[in-house]
């Protein structure tokens, strides 16, 4: 497997669940924070639910319950309201 980014990890995981055996290659030195979060949306939550990582997904993360696009004062330009999806 090529690249440790979400994609790679995730594909692993899932590999690795059905019984492969898995070697990731990463080409940076060091897998660290990079200062961002990542939103992650419900279909991919779906995946991440299959692979029995919600929960610790869910312990660690913090849920949005609407998403705000905002001129540079904060003012919102337009809001979209996520608490439908919230399970
Ligand atoms: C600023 C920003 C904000 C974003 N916010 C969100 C968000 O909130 N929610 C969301 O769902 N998506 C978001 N995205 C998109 C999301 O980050 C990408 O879709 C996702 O990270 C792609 O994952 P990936 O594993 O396919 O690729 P990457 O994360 O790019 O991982 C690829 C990995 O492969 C490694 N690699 C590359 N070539 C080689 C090689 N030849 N040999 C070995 N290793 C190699 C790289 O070093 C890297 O670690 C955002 C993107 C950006 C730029």
């Amino acid at each position: 497997m090529i690249g440790a980014g979400i994609g790679g990890l995730t594909t692993a995981i899932a590999l690795e669940q059905k019984g492969f055996k898995i070697r990731i290659f990463e080409q940076a030195e060091q897998l660290k924070p990079v200062g961002a979060g990542i939103i992650l949306a419900n279909n991919a939550m779906q995946v991440y639910e299959r692979l029995g990582l919600r929960k610790v997904i869910e312990e660690n993360g913090n849920p949005i319950s609407i998403l705000k696009i905002t001129k540079p004062n904060l003012k919102p330009l337009s809001k979209i309201d996520l608490s439908y999806f919230m399970i």
